[in-house]
């Protein structure tokens, strides 16, 4: 069956959409035809802005020449190589631009295709990296509550997001969890980075003393949490995990896969908050969300650990059909150099004060119970409706997009991360249209 571009289409049922109230959307579907920088083109006709980059990805907004180009020219010249064994330039290119804009000390890059990926790559790296260290005990792998790490079954087991892993069985052995760092009594409303919760690190200490250092491979957090409702780090927070991980030899690993490529306006979170882990998570900026893609940045620390032995012999048991994919590689080739060009991890940084001020004019309006922002993202809390958790988001959703902007929920939680290229008048335009969407709202 042909689907029709400009009108609705008939049959819906096939495709099972991920993370998506099935029923509800092929009753009332939601089409997207086209996209063009900050806008959305719907099946009907409708210009929608874009609040999200899509799903936190398309930070240098949409459709961008010189990305779509190297993808055709790339696919044209070399599809595919590979990715055992055999080499290809622009895999090479890529990680040694992803290295000159890491954090200094992040030397080496791992590719796969999806943050999932990069979350299991990484927690694997890292009990494997104590393993050949003579160190084979370290084993355990720590989390937060509330953290989101993609849906393999290693990040849904160090993630804390309830119903990610509830339906999902025993999941990984031997995996403990930090508390959540969301504290509304005494944070609320606060611009930026919290005042309160550093202490609530000092439990990673707790753990290590109840299991033994010598049992734990790592730690895994998202330097700012943003699936589970844009969760900033408390002052200190970041500073301590860094100190207690290393003082026992645990692997710090910072899962970016939205704080990655300019969204607090620096290239990673890493930098903005000046914490530099062992091993970074990364994927959606890296190829602007056109292309399946993700890394593990590491130190040569952990990279060299695996150096060793005959020299024939493999060093690390693991890796993907499409790592370092030719036409993902020139994707992120020239999403990088879109990101240099136009400057946008600077215009980040720069527009963050104007969307600090425009998120929070928000305060006041209906059901609004807390207001979080940081760099380009922000996230605005609804009380929830009693025994209907979700639903006022939710319908909060709907209406947005009936009135042509594109916001994004999680639970009653509506969180905006535009692409980078935002502009003043347009923050205007997100903003004002979400007051209205909140000041309809039951
Ligand atoms: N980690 C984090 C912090 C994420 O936000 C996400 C996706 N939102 C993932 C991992 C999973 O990425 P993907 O959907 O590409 O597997």
């Amino acid at each position: 069956m042909a689907l029709d571009r400009n009108t609705a289409p008939n049959d819906l049922n096939a495709f099972w959409m991920p993370f998506t109230s099935n029923r509800q959307f092929k009753k009332n579907p939601r089409m997207f035809v086209g996209a063009k920088d900050m806008h959305y083109t719907t099946a009907d006709g409708r210009q929608v802005l874009d609040g999200t980059a899509g799903l936190w990805c398309c930070n240098a907004g949409h459709c961008r020449p010189l990305i779509t180009e190297a993808i055709s020219r790339q696919a044209a010249e070399m599809d595919y190589a590979p990715a055992f064994q055999m080499g290809h330039p622009s895999a090479f290119e890529l990680a040694n631009r992803l290295v000159d804009i890491a954090p200094a000390g992040m030397e080496h890059v791992f590719y796969c295709n999806s943050g999932s990926e990069a979350v299991d790559t990484a927690l694997k790296i890292a009990i494997a990296y104590h393993r050949v260290r003579g160190e084979g005990t370290r084993t355990r792998l720590i989390g937060r509550e509330r953290g989101y790490h993609g849906v393999g079954f290693g990040g849904i087991s160090v993630g804390g997001i309830v119903n990610n892993r509830k339906y999902f069985g025993a999941l990984l052995n031997g995996v403990d969890h930090l508390p959540h760092t969301h504290l509304p009594a005494q944070n609320a409303f606060v611009k930026g980075q919290p005042e309160h919760g550093a202490y609530l690190a000092e439990e990673l200490e707790r753990i290590v003393a109840l299991h033994g250092p010598e049992t734990i491979a790592a730690v895994i957090v998202e330097p700012m949490a943003g699936s589970t409702g844009v969760l900033m780090p408390p002052k200190g927070y970041l500073e301590k995990l860094r100190e207690i991980s290393s003082k026992h030899g645990i692997l710090l690993i910072f899962d970016e896969v939205i704080t990655g490529f300019g969204r607090l306006g620096a290239p990673f979170a890493s930098q903005f908050f000046n914490v530099t882990p062992d091993m970074i998570t990364c994927a959606k900026g890296l190829t602007n969300g056109v292309i399946p893609m993700g890394a593990v940045l590491t130190t040569a620390g952990v990279h060299d650990a695996f150096m060793q032995g005959p020299e024939q012999a493999i060093e690390l048991f693991h890796g993907y059909t499409y790592s370092g994919n030719p036409i993902a590689s020139a994707a992120g080739i020239a999403t990088l150099q879109t990101y240099k060009q136009e400057r946008l991890f600077e215009r980040a940084a720069e527009l963050a004060p104007y969307w600090e001020e425009a998120i929070h004019s928000l305060a006041g309006k209906p059901h609004v119970i807390d207001i979080r922002n940081m760099g380009l993202i922000g996230a605005v809390e609804l009380q929830p409706i009693p025994g209907e958790p979700t639903k006022r988001a939710f319908n909060a959703f709907l209406k947005a997009y009936e009135k042509g902007i594109l916001i994004r929920t999680t639970g009653d939680i509506i969180a905006m991360s535009p692409p980078l290229i935002i502009s003043k008048p347009e923050i205007d335009t997100l903003i004002g249209t979400l007051g209205e969407v909140l000041d309809s709202l039951d």
